[in-house]
């Protein structure tokens, strides 16, 4: 199992005056779940740049063993190389059979059969985005850092791109970092959830939800953990 492990002690950052976190501790093991929810501009994109080694903190410890890579929110696909194309840019440097076969088996993996000569604007939303996701998880990385990956999506292709997810990851386990404001994500994917205050953001609330993957939405144990989350975050129905 390729993964990677995440330790932060005291992890606080700024831009200029603006104190963004504030005093983060963290500890994430090997092939953990970790989904990190937080009111929009608390500093969770902040968290992730520092963790991938992006932005340098201001103050505090960050460790971690194994390579990264982030998915964003925004459309990362390069419009002019076809899916065949994106998929190898996620590759390390390998000789062309390798390449080859890393990037066909990828696209299978990804649901993509078929597509592989496509152009992304040839592509749906939940398409491009798998196309992306496989792109990080191609190259063998440790840890996959995703930034509100499905945010852009219709509520169904959430659904089903985080079922997708699921299935990747029960393919070829990674430590994964996922930064969302949507709850019901957090607690339907994570073995932790972690909330964060509002900026200068500290973490709040850490929850541990131990349900088997692939969990349904309307699980339970999902529904209790969301409902614990909400009411962390100040939610009263
Ligand atoms: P989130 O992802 O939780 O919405 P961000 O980490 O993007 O939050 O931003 C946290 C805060 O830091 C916001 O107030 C934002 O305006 C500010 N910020 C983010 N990036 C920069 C930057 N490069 N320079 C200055 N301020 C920034
Ligand atoms: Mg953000």
């Amino acid at each position: 199992m390729s993964t990677g492990s995440i330790r932060i002690k005291g992890l606080s950052h700024s831009y200029g005056a603006t104190a963004v976190l504030k005093d983060i501790h963290l500890d994430v093991s090997p092939g953990e779940f970790v989904a990190i929810v937080g009111p929009s501009g608390s500093g969770k994109s902040t968290l992730l740049s520092l963790l991938s080694g992006y932005l340098k903190p201001t103050s505090g410890v960050l460790e971690r063993t194994g390579t990264t890579r982030t998915v964003h929110q925004a459309d990362g696909l390069y419009p002019w190389l076809t899916v065949e194309g994106n998929l190898a840019l996620g590759l390390p440097r390998l000789d062309a059979a390798s390449k080859r076969r890393a990037v066909s088996d990828m696209v299978g993996r990804i649901g993509l059969v078929g597509f592989e000569k496509s152009f992304p604007h040839a592509l749906s939303g939940g398409m491009r985005q798998r196309v992306e996701i496989g792109r990080a998880l191609c190259g063998g990385t440790d840890v996959l850092m995703l930034d509100e990956p499905f945010s852009a999506l219709d509520y169904l292709t959430r659904l089903k791109m985080r079922g997708e997810l699921c299935r990747l990851l029960e393919d070829q386990p990674r430590t994964v970092i996922l930064v969302t404001h949507d709850i019901e994500e957090a607690t339907q994917l994570a073995d932790r959830v972690l909330v964060l205050s509002e900026r200068p953001a500290s973490i709040v609330y850490e929850l541990k939800i131990d349900v088997p993957r692939p969990r349904d939405v309307t699980a339970s144990g999902v529904v209790d953990a969301t409902k614990a989350v909400l009411k962390a975050m100040g939610y009263e129905p």
